[in-house]
């Protein structure tokens, strides 16, 4: 019999059964048929520390036993209060209030809010509209598939629907690209914000790596360029480091790389090290003290039922504990090392004619293809080989747990290069 469940982004004409799992522990994910597949994908990149961390494990009974869910209208608890201070920590310098919610798509909206209400509470109502990037993905609610890509990011469908905001082409210098590269694609951005910039209450970015969109990836540079061009156009600069925080590009936070603080920055997937849905949404003294005043319109009129919920909250605490304690970092450093090695110093991968692009930053590796026919059948060829693989699109990529140990990593690239080196194209 079928299952009732309806599968995410699924042909239901043509898509195969979906293999049940029924555990996992750390990079590995055991099946109903005893199966053990190793993840390249840590669930969408945000079960960072693998599966059955018993810290977290034990966390979350923990926090069970005394409170599992209270309302954040009119009331707080410790868990929310303290993850609070711990993001405050650790984000960039200037970031110092959190407004939660429960997912990175909710996240996102609440930046979008608050950017908007902020241009309004300061005198500039005009400026209602964003300005995002060509090849983003920021969630798939309705205000935020307003500002994926609207060409090539699979929510064309519904272009009647969203609201019309700007657009400036993504970046296109790599991540060590010359000053040259970097300032042509800031002149671009300069183009659209100089023409457009009364309506524009904030540029939104997938800082470093614009990750659903192909995993691709841009240079500091660009980060720092950016803030800038905000400052002078009267601009909010949101971060939606939704994928790449925690980690995922080398360094705690992809802000870090450039030393930019953005006005807003939001974060989901890793920060609850993916063991629960819950997201934040962090902004500076400037964003927060314009809403403090007497009229009506001085709240801020969003407040998910879960949003601070603090099994969710405990959990990422926990999950900031053992991601310091246990210096993932370095962990972080040894995988790119090995993705480098494996993936982009290996000639024939990137001399194969199915190959278009191999890059990698931090704990993310991507071997783009020229069309995503080269990548049919992917996923079951990695399956016979151990290894759970789910490429989108023209990109095969990993994104693996951070506790994935060298050898294991070198088994997802040995199959991901396998793919190519074993296929009809050879
Ligand atoms: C996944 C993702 C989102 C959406 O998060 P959900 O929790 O799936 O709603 C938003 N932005 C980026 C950059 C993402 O990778």
């Amino acid at each position: 019999m079928s299952s009732p469940v309806w599968h995410p982004y699924a042909h239901l004409k043509t898509q195969t059964p979906a293999p049940r799992v029924v555990g996992g522990s750390g990079a590995h994910l055991e099946l109903e048929s005893g199966e053990r597949l190793l993840d390249a994908t840590c669930s969408w990149w945000c079960m960072i520390h693998g599966y059955g961390h018993p810290r977290l494990v034990a966390a979350i009974r923990e926090q069970a036993g005394t409170l599992c869910h209270v309302m954040l209208g009119g009331l707080t608890h410790g868990p929310a209060d303290q993850l609070a201070r711990e993001l405050v920590r650790i984000t960039p310098d200037g970031l110092d209030h959190v407004f939660y919610s429960d997912s990175g798509s909710v996240g996102m909206e609440v930046a979008m809010k608050m950017a908007l209400q902020y241009q309004v509470l300061t005198g500039y109502p005009s400026k209602r509209r964003m300005l995002s990037l060509m090849k983003a993905y920021h969630g798939d609610t309705t205000g935020c598939m307003a500002v994926c890509d609207p060409e090539e990011g699979m929510h064309s469908l519904f272009a009647g629907l969203l609201p019309s905001h700007h657009f400036a082409p993504a970046p296109t210098a790599p991540f060590d690209g010359s000053p040259a590269q970097v300032g042509a694609d800031l002149d671009a951005l300069r183009h659209v914000l100089e023409r457009h910039h009364d309506e524009i209450a904030a540029l939104l970015m997938e800082p470093l790596l614009q990750a659903a969109g192909g995993l691709n990836m841009t240079s500091p540079d660009y980060l720092r360029g950016a803030r800038a061009l905000c400052d002078e156009f009267g601009v909010l600069l949101v971060f939606d480091e939704v994928a790449t925080g925690f980690g995922r590009t080398g360094k705690l936070f992809a802000a870090d790389h450039a030393g930019v603080t953005p006005d807003i920055m939001v974060l989901s997937k890793g920060l609850t090290g993916g063991y629960l849905g819950h997201a934040a949404t962090l902004a500076t003294d400037r964003v927060h003290a314009a809403f403090i005043g007497d009229s009506a319109q001085h709240a801020f009129m969003h407040g998910p039922t879960f949003m601070g919920n603090p099994l969710a909250c405990r959990v990422a605490l926990e999950s900031l504990r053992v991601f310091e304690e246990e210096d993932y970092l370095a962990k972080i450093a040894t995988l790119n090392q090995t993705l480098r090695r494996e993936l982009l110093d290996d000639r024939a991968l990137n001399a194969h004619p199915a190959v278009a692009d191999v890059r990698v930053l931090g704990a993310t590796a991507v071997i783009e293809t020229p069309t995503a026919d080269a990548l049919a059948g992917v996923a079951s060829f990695a399956r016979k080989h151990g290894v759970w693989l789910r490429p989108f699109g023209r990109w095969l990529y990993t994104m693996p747990a951070y506790i994935t140990s060298p050898s294991e990593m070198t088994q997802i690239t040995d199959v991901m290069k396998a793919w190519f080196s074993e296929s009809r194209y050879r």
